[in-house]
């Protein structure tokens, strides 16, 4: 069966603990999952490293990369550009690796374009008033931000229509198990197996031959 990995792309409200999975998810399956670090021109948040949470880059530099074709896509959000560095995914996919973009909206549906085999997921709190509870716990954020950031989710939830799975991160383990199940069925789906089926043929048809 097939030995490439998946590209899935996990997209959700602010709030719904998209990190939070996603680091799980390279904890307890260790060696099957990889994450993109994105290029960015917004300023580090505290704590945030270089090469770790974000490649952190001016504006020409980042103009650059588009230029030079070495993002696989690339959306300005909140007034800021973020993308995808291609190098890193296409090498880990040929590793065998599911490689897991954690992007907005525009970018995911960009990449569906261009890669129609990768996974959409779109991540979702259980209700709202926990979403409200969850933007407001994170302690830095005013009231008139987190009024904002259900504002934009407003505008957002339109497009849950178009991904391929919803999954409600509710139980942090049960939401994690159900994204990995998401990619064990993929993997085996016929589509993404055509080599295994054309070889069986051959093999078959050999016996007669
Ligand atoms: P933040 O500034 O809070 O880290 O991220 C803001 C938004 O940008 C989040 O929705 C995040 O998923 C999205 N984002 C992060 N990296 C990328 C990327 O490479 N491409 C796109 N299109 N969105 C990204």
């Amino acid at each position: 069966m097939t030995d490439k990995g998946l590209l899935l792309i996990i997209s959700g409200f602010s709030g719904t603990g998209k990190g939070t999975v996603v680091n799980k998810l390279l904890t307890d399956f260790d060696d099957s999952y990889a994450v993109s670090v994105s290029a960015t021109t917004r300023d580090p948040r505290e704590g945030e490293r270089d090469g770790v949470d974000y490649f952190f880059k001016t504006t020409e530099e980042f103009e650059l990369m588009i230029e030079n074709n070495e993002l696989i896509e690339h959306a300005c959000y909140v007034k800021n550009y973020y993308g995808t560095p291609r190098k890193f995914v296409e090498d880990k996919l040929d590793e065998g690796k599911n490689v897991i973009l954690e992007i907005e909206i525009q970018g995911a549906l960009d990449v569906k374009k261009l890669y129609p085999d990768c996974v959409l997921i779109f991540l979702l709190p259980p209700d709202v008033p926990e979403l409200e509870r969850r933007l407001k716990g994170r302690g830095s954020e005013s009231d008139s931000v987190v009024k904002e950031r259900l504002y934009r989710a407003v505008v957002e939830v339109e497009f849950a229509y178009k991904y391929d799975y919803l999954v409600i991160n509710d139980d942090l383990d049960k939401c994690c198990k159900e994204i990995d199940t998401i990619v064990s069925a993929e993997k085996l789906n016929t589509k993404r197996n055509t080599v295994f089926i054309d070889n069986i043929e051959k093999e078959l048809k050999g016996t007669f031959a």
